[in-house]
């Protein structure tokens, strides 16, 4: 384990922060186990960070369940030159209290009234720092890959759905309520492996990077590290351009050097496959699955006469016992799911069969919110970009376990979302997969 508390606190830079996370960069002397990485620490809420715990002092802290969830369960999934590298860390009180000293002030004021570093934490994260150096650093938040399968839908969403991919659909009903702006970026666009749709899913990114004033979930741009508003997109243009004033040229800079490794890499394969193969029900058949596989337990017991009403799905079931997945559920999981051995058939309503179909749900859940980083050199307008290379050029990160508890919000989302869709006149989303040998 890297020893972290060899460093000094003023080797680490602030570079941003979460709701339960805080990220440092290190900028110390050349070190061959910190050279290019970030330290995430957890936070805490005013009051309680600072409060000395009652745990003993040297008790164990357990480690962080995304190191587990990655080493265990992604890995197993995903080419690790394509993660992260990710590394648990000691800390200590004197430390922590010392980098909060140094570093506080600067974190934005609304976070600074809110939470803290944790100072009862003995353990962090060291991570691959994939957005400093002196390049860009694109992050995207891709989201739903694929048209789900007719098989399992409901006669009032099958048009929309199998036309209409999910992020659309859900875009409109954002926009409409005032959540966002209008966006036209279609993932199905991204996913698509053709450079013209790729360049077009990149346009939209843009555009909609643009009008939220670099605020868009979908996209974000770092340049060495610091995180870019448009306002401030001359920073993207290598050193001895001359600054440009039209922000189209930008734009068409940015997509000609990132459609490239965006079309190169297996990632987004990689998780296009993820998401549909771990998905084949839809949450409505999930959400059939659930009730027939109550119905049929209670049939088994004899008591169909006097059967309480359905659970809303990952709910408490009085029919089974279905509990939260923790990593050796994840593991068993993955054997069955990798090596095909045990199959599980969503018209035999058993509780081993549901149980399978909910982590595989969950899984694909994971792969839909995830975001990937692309780095890139500074932009030079008018000539040809040149690559970065190498696997790592692009990397996925935030890759965090579902709780099963979130299965009646996304059921209820999805309704929402099918009732609120308003056909668009010539729109349809393409879903162009075709499974490689
Ligand atoms: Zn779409």
């Amino acid at each position: 384990m890297p020893d972290v508390l060899h460093t000094d606190p003023s080797d680490w830079k602030y570079v941003s922060e979460g709701g339960a996370t805080i990220v440092y960069s290190y900028k110390g002397a050349t070190h061959a186990d910190f050279d290019g990485t970030v330290l995430r620490l957890r936070k805490a809420p005013v009051g309680m960070a600072d409060t000395p715990s009652t745990s003993l002092e040297g008790e164990e802290d357990p480690d962080d369940p995304t190191i587990a969830f990655q080493t265990k369960c992604m890995e197993r999934l995903i080419p690790p030159e394509h993660l992260p590298r990710l590394v648990n860390v000691h800390l200590n009180r004197t430390w922590l209290e010392k980098l909060v000293e140094m570093h506080d002030r600067e974190r934005p004021e609304l976070r600074r009234a809110k939470d803290a570093i944790d100072l009862n934490k003995h353990k962090g994260v060291l991570a691959t720092d994939l957005v400093g150096g002196n390049r860009l650093a694109v992050e995207i938040k891709p989201k739903w890959a694929f048209l789900p399968s007719p098989v399992y839908l409901s006669q009032e969403s099958k048009h929309s759905k199998t036309n209409i991919c999910r992020f659309c659909m859900h875009s409109q009903m954002r926009a409409a309520r005032g959540l966002q702006a209008a966006t036209d970026y279609c993932p199905l666009d991204l996913f698509s492996g053709r450079e013209e749709r790729v360049l077009r899913a990149i346009r939209s990114l843009w555009q909609g990077w643009i009008t939220s004033d670099g605020a868009a979930n979908n996209l974000k741009i770092f340049a060495s590290g610091k995180f870019i508003r448009p306002i401030d997109s001359q920073a993207l243009l290598a050193d001895g351009c001359e600054p440009v004033k039209n922000m189209d040229v930008i734009r068409d800079a940015f997509a000609a050097a990132l459609v490239q490794p965006l079309l190169e890499t297996p990632v987004l394969r990689i998780l296009s496959r993820l998401q549909r193969n771990l998905d084949v029900l839809d949450i409505e058949g999930l959400s059939d699955l659930w009730r027939r596989t109550e119905s049929a337990v209670a049939s088994l017991r004899e008591q169909s006469n006097s059967v309480p009403p359905p659970t809303p799905i990952g709910g408490s079931s009085p029919f089974f016992n279905l509990l939260e997945p923790r990593i050796p559920d994840w593991t068993t999981f993955l054997d069955n799911y990798i090596s095909l051995e045990k199959q599980f058939d969503a018209s035999n309503p058993t509780a081993d069969s549901l149980r399978h179909y909910i982590l595989a749900y969950l899984l694909s859940a994971t792969f839909k919110d995830c975001s990937i980083i692309v780095r890139l050199k500074y932009l030079q307008p008018g000539t040809v970009p040149q690559q970065v290379g190498g696997p790592q050029s692009v990397a996925i990160i935030d890759l965090d376990p579902k709780s099963m508890s979130k299965l009646g919000q996304w059921e209820k989302l999805d309704r929402e979302i099918v009732a609120s869709y308003k056909p668009v006149e010539g729109k349809v989303c393409v879903d162009d997969w075709q499974p490689v040998m």
